[in-house]
């Protein structure tokens, strides 16, 4: 099924090989030819799109053989076998159709390609995807989503990742920030945790990302990749302000001035399995640090 989904793509490359195009070069960039590879990964066109989103995905172009390959060891390397990895690979493959999409309509209707767009596009249509899947889920699925492994995505070299997570009690309005700072080769440097006051949900995971940069610059970091579990307030960084809820707005606007104070601050989505280090900090019942 996979070569044959393969095969349907019509990239230039598949179309040229069907006679059905004068030649197979990338319409975009004119370097090389338009496989499936180049146009959903190796374009230089694209690799914003990638890097830019909340995964901050950097593709490296040596090890790309075969679109098909590249899904399933990104499957392989970034998804437990839960819940968490239909998240991940959903956002993946909303990425593909955007791109896709942009590519078309650079192609067929002469709109330039805008990396921002394509990225807005792309959460907008995960974010809608993962509010239905929240609101009906699947009951088959109930019993895997309960299972939860540790993971950790090594940041970029030179960065410092911040892994930030927060609980909050809805009667009470309360709950609690942690914070865990890991170095460029995966290596524990710090952590902190605490008690706040937040009138939702969506407040309480933003506080938690202002605790993390707060934490961050008072160890006078210079690069640093912020990486919430909290789909919602990582677009809102790395989009628009307007994108968050009014609760949780007077922190998001906060944390967007906290990360300009830093050299290079990049906001990451991560799926709330790989973030089960930082979530038992954040948990009410943790009583130790
Ligand atoms: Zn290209």
């Amino acid at each position: 099924m996979w070569k044959s989904l393969h095969r349907a793509f019509p990239t230039m490359d598949e179309l040229f090989k069907r006679c059905s195009a004068p030649n197979s070069t990338c319409p975009i960039c004119h370097n090389q030819d338009e496989s499936i590879e180049h146009l959903l990964l190796l374009c230089q066109r694209v690799e914003p799109v990638w890097f830019g989103g909340i995964l901050n995905l950097k593709i490296d172009r040596d090890t790309v053989s075969s679109w098909v390959e590249w899904v399933l060891s990104f499957s392989m390397e970034h998804g437990s076998p839960n819940y968490d990895k239909m998240a991940l690979l959903s956002y993946v493959a909303f990425s593909c159709w955007h791109i896709w999409e942009a590519r078309c309509n650079f192609l067929y209707n002469n709109c330039q390609i805008n990396p921002t767009q394509v990225l807005c596009a792309i959460s907008n249509s995960a974010r809608a995807f993962f509010e239905v899947v929240r609101r009906n889920p699947n009951p088959s699925d109930q019993g895997t989503v309960a299972i939860r492994e540790p993971m950790w995505f090594t940041p970029p070299t030179m960065f410092t990742k911040i892994n930030i997570d927060a609980s909050w009690s809805a009667p009470a309005c309360s709950g609690f920030v942690g914070v865990v700072l890991q170095d460029a080769d995966g290596f524990f440097v710090a952590a902190t945790r605490h008690a706040i006051r937040a009138p939702s949900v969506g407040a309480a995971e933003m506080m938690a990302i202002l605790k993390g940069c707060e934490f961050g610059l008072a160890l006078g970091l210079q690069k640093v990749l912020v990486e919430s579990d909290s789909f919602d307030s990582v677009c809102s960084l790395s989009e628009s302000l307007e994108m968050g809820g009014w609760e949780a707005f007077p922190s998001l606007a906060k944390a967007k001035r906290l990360g300009e104070s830093f050299q290079d601050c990049r906001w990451s989505w991560i799926p709330s399995s790989a973030n089960m280090t930082t979530d038992s900090l954040a948990s009410q019942q943790y009583t130790e640090m």
